[in-house]
């Protein structure tokens, strides 16, 4: 088994992006020093708190706590907070466990960094950056509500680099509203051309969880949500990415992700391949193996409850094998590197081989010698591939 992998929610923004659907809020600077205290004694007081949330850490994810060897603090806009809040909180973990980093990661928003920052960042133990670039189109930007612009991401590289950070990733959206075949052609060149380590590229979700996906719910036109591209210019800009992407030398490892050799987010592998990790902050998630459970949402509860000596702990389910399953499809899936069907059959007590056979032979998994996967060009209907193999279990 691998080492324990840590997640960090910092939930507060510095306004709201109209695509957003996540649980962040904008609040006054005052409340980041109570935040990150609250989530220093979370940490420290974990094992009691989860025990008083009905959670039990089984004993091998408990060994696991020896060694943890990913932290990633994301958000929200973590780098918002002065870095010596997010300096205590890495203290909080090495003080608690057994740490053995080797991918430290702070999502970092362009115009939140300066090269003082920067710098007490590398000093704190951070050697990843997960860059929110989004789109290099100012048009884009503004449409989409974000604070930062073109010229920001220039500013901002060299001062990481500067300061020592030798792996970065940058994040792009794909369906903004505005962005067209030219302009994320734009945005795909420029990326490259400021060669970072690793790309993420997420599909714009339309939802009613966002102002923006609400707007386009109700057939309004506030937020330029009539400029949205259509489903197939989507899938066309993603194939476009996949391609332009593989031949700048980077591997598609992931359906969203894109590394450099040696560059795949190791904190992220963990969820895609089952493997424990304990979240730590409001609506931060956790998985034990066999159990997850997650944190309330709201900052100022979660503050209130481990200010009080309570856990912060909203959900926790038990996996049944069925869901086990099911998550070992949809998580597993999404990776190029695919699932091992001995291993599944092993575990799980279900024939697949019947299943698989059919989908390879309409070019929908590829199959080599235990390891199947879905091939790069099918990833846009992985969902309807992963259904079809659970139908058959
Ligand atoms: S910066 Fe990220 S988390 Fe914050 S509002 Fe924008 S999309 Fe949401």
């Amino acid at each position: 088994m691998s080492n324990l992998g840590v997640y960090i929610q910092v939930p507060f923004c510095q306004t709201k992006c109209t695509y957003c659907n996540f649980h962040t809020g904008v609040v006054s600077a005052g409340r980041f020093a109570p935040y990150a205290d609250a989530v220093c004694r979370e940490i420290a007081n974990h094992r009691q708190l989860l025990a008083s949330a009905g959670v039990t850490i089984a004993p091998s994810v408990e060994s696991l706590a020896q060694s943890v060897d990913t932290v990633y603090i994301g958000g929200g806009t973590p780098s918002l907070l002065e870095p010596v809040l997010l300096t205590t909180m890495l203290q909080a973990l090495y003080a608690n466990f057994q740490c053995a980093l080797t991918e430290v990661t702070l999502e970092a928003d362009p115009e939140t960094i300066d090269a003082e920052k920067a710098a007490q960042w590398t000093a704190a133990g951070f050697n990843r950056i997960s860059f929110g670039t989004q789109s290099f189109v100012d048009e884009e930007l503004k449409a989409a509500g974000r604070m930062h612009r073109r010229e920001d991401i220039y500013r901002a590289v060299p001062i990481l680099r500067a300061a020592g950070i030798r792996n970065i990733s940058f994040d792009l959206i794909a369906g903004l509203p505005k962005q067209t075949h030219a302009s994320w052609q734009q945005s795909l060149r420029e990326a490259i051309a400021l060669s970072p380590e690793h790309i993420s590229i997420y599909m714009m979700e339309i939802d009613e969880g966002s102002r923006l996906g609400l707007e386009v719910l109700q057939s309004g036109s506030r937020y330029s949500a009539r400029e949205i591209p259509s489903e197939e210019a989507m899938a066309e800009f993603y194939e476009l990415a996949q391609a332009k992407l593989k031949s700048a030398g980077y591997g598609q490892y992931e359906i969203s992700n894109w590394a450099k050799p040696g560059f795949e987010s190791r904190h992220n592998l963990k969820y895609w391949q089952r493997e424990p990790y304990l979240g730590f902050g409001a609506g931060a998630h956790s998985f034990s193996g066999t159990q997850r459970w997650a944190n309330r949402h709201d900052a100022a509860a979660y503050v209130a409850a481990i200010s009080e000596g309570k856990s912060a702990v909203e959900s926790a389910d038990t996996l049944t094998q069925s869901l086990a399953l099911e998550e070992e499809f949809f998580l597993g899936l999404r990776k190029l590197s695919g699932i091992d069907l001995s291993r599944l059959e092993r575990e799980y007590g279900v024939n697949l081989r019947e299943k698989v056979g059919e989908l390879a032979s309409r070019g929908m998994v590829q199959k080599q010698g235990d390891i199947v996967c879905i091939p790069a060009g099918k990833l846009s209907v992985s969902s309807e591939i992963i259904v079809e193999l659970l139908r058959s279990v």
